[in-house]
């Protein structure tokens, strides 16, 4: 079967009790044992270690990705924990992308550092910088491609054989791109992490993420700790990301066609500066996203002259675009990534890697793109 179709019928059948088309939502805490010592034909036991309407969104995106088996988790940043707890122990270190959500770097240096573990934020951009930061004791890499918010590229290909070298497995976090758009599975890749809050749910009605694995071994690990840790997703989020998740393909391609429309009316605006968007020609890795990926997402980032004052002032004086955090909705957002999802990035830390005061960052929606434009327009006019 084709992606499309997939997307819609993928661990989804008919319920066999009353025919329902749609998974229902099975909001029932336990289940029945048929004896002592024998559960029913099904396997379920109690929620926290699995539930039919989870396990079917499991069964999709194990399907989208191509993988073995996928967990679904509370929110993606438990996604990420659970990779983190089911791969590192105590003296080990992990090399992790120096641009990655701000989330991903609080949880490593504010809470796995606790307990030992230490982390190379490296410039996975470049697979030598990844060479370098292995360790004797390095147990996991993880990227995120495209990385929010900078929009730089991974080589997925290129890292996952570096991790082959080491055997250690290689973790890619997919939230921007979706397996619509870029399976890193099928270019080596050992686990998928996703934010399901964004594309895959995609109307921002839930939070919560996955982890799928290219074999039943890794997953094994990874479904141990989300049991013990019990970070699970409700029947009623997956139920909805399920629904999500049949319209993917024509959302992510309406998205990113609005969003190469945006990126190109800001390149062409004389007030504004740098523009990103791994679309355009003018990205610096736009070889290797149009490569490894087979579009470009929507999401787009621009800075505008005068620094943060300018920039607050066109958020403030947008209209349409909804200042937020989130992205990956249908509804096109906009936020300030060094007062907002960055906010516990240290100061330094984000010069560094260049999260600068007067970038903003816009997450490009379904609505008429004439409509989106015109309002950054008038906004800019302002500045
Ligand atoms: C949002 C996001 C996360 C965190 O996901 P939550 O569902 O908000 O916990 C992780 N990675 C990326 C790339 C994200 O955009």
């Amino acid at each position: 079967m084709r992606f499309a179709t997939k997307q819609v019928h993928a661990g989804i059948e008919p319920d066999p009790t009353t025919g329902s088309i749609l998974t229902p939502i099975y909001q029932s805490t336990t289940f029945v044992q048929e004896s002592v010592d024998r559960y029913l034909e099904k396997g379920y036991s109690y929620s926290r270690s699995g539930n039919p309407t989870v396990q079917a969104l499991d069964k999709k995106l194990t399907e989208l990705e191509g993988g073995a088996a996928c967990a679904s988790f509370g929110t993606g940043m438990a996604a990420i924990h659970a990779v983190l707890l089911a791969f590192l122990n105590a003296g080990d270190h992990a090399v992790i992308s120096d641009v990655a959500y701000g989330g991903t770097y609080r949880l490593c240096t504010k809470v796995f550092t606790r307990f030992g573990v230490e982390f190379t934020f490296a410039d996975t951009s470049d697979p030598e910088d990844v060479k370098k930061s292995m360790r004797d004791n390095t147990r996991l890499i993880l990227t995120e491609t495209p990385a929010n918010p900078t929009l730089k590229l991974t080589d997925i290909a290129a890292v996952s054989a570096i991790a082959k070298e080491h055997r250690v497995p290689h973790a890619i976090d997919n939230t921007f791109l979706t397996p619509y758009y870029q399976r890193p599975i099928e270019l080596g890749g050992d686990l998928v992490i996703h934010s399901t809050t964004k594309y895959l749910d995609g109307h921002n009605a839930t939070v919560g993420g996955a982890v799928v694995s290219a074999t039943d071994e890794l997953h094994e690990k990874v479904a141990f700790v989300q049991n013990a840790t019990g970070s699970i997703m409700s029947p009623q989020v997956a139920w909805l990301t399920l629904q999500g998740c049949k319209t993917l393909t024509v959302r992510m391609d309406a998205q990113s066609a609005n969003a190469m429309a945006v990126a190109k009316f800001l390149e062409a605006h004389p007030k504004v500066g740098t523009v990103r968007y791994p679309g355009l020609p003018s990205h610096p890795q736009h070889e290797l996203a149009t490569s490894q990926a087979s579009g470009y997402g929507a999401m787009v980032w621009f800075e505008v002259e005068g620094g943060m004052a300018a920039g607050k002032a066109i958020m403030d004086s947008l209209e349409l675009w909804t200042l937020a955090e989130n992205l990956g909705s249908v509804e096109s957002l906009v936020t300030h990534p060094v007062t907002m999802t960055h906010a516990d990035v240290e100061e330094a830390e984000r010069k560094r890697v260049g999260i600068t005061d007067g970038l903003v960052r816009l997450s490009v929606g379904l609505e008429d793109v004439q409509d989106l434009i015109d309002d950054l327009e008038k906004a800019l006019e302002k500045a």
